[in-house]
């Protein structure tokens, strides 16, 4: 019962948390899961996800998960290479961009990216 609290039953990140969807795991912690991107839009683009289904960052009032979340940026960069430069954002809301209604960072690196 625990898994249909936590999770959402249509949602695609909680079918590949719960092992319903497979996917490429780049690193996790209690929290969070690192994913490859599908449709890269980098030579590295990674999905930092939280593992309990939370619908975007404005509805994430959970101060603990957060930081959990933003303490994985420079984990990655570390494992990546030293003075690893990345790109990290989120989607909040259809108008910018969100397809996916389950609160997740963006990270890409690998490539100079234009202004
Ligand atoms: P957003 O548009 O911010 O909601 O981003 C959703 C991201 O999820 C997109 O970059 C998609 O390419 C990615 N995505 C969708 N389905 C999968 C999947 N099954 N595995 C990995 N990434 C996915
Ligand atoms: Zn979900």
């Amino acid at each position: 019962m625990k898994e249909l609290i936590m999770h959402e039953q249509n949602c695609i990140f909680c079918k590949i948390i719960s092992g319903q969807i497979p996917s490429k795991i780049i690193y996790q912690t209690n929290h969070s899961i690192i994913l490859q991107d599908i449709a890269p839009q980098a030579p590295i683009h990674y999905l930092i996800i939280p593992k309990t289904h939370v619908q975007d960052l404005v509805s994430c009032t959970d101060t603990t998960l957060l930081a959990d979340l933003m303490s994985i940026p420079a984990i990655l960069a570390k494992q990546i290479g030293e003075d690893t430069a990345f790109k990290l954002f989120t989607n909040n809301g259809y108008a910018a961009g969100q397809r996916v209604f389950h609160l997740h960072f963006h990270f890409l690196s690998g490539k100079t990216f234009s202004e």
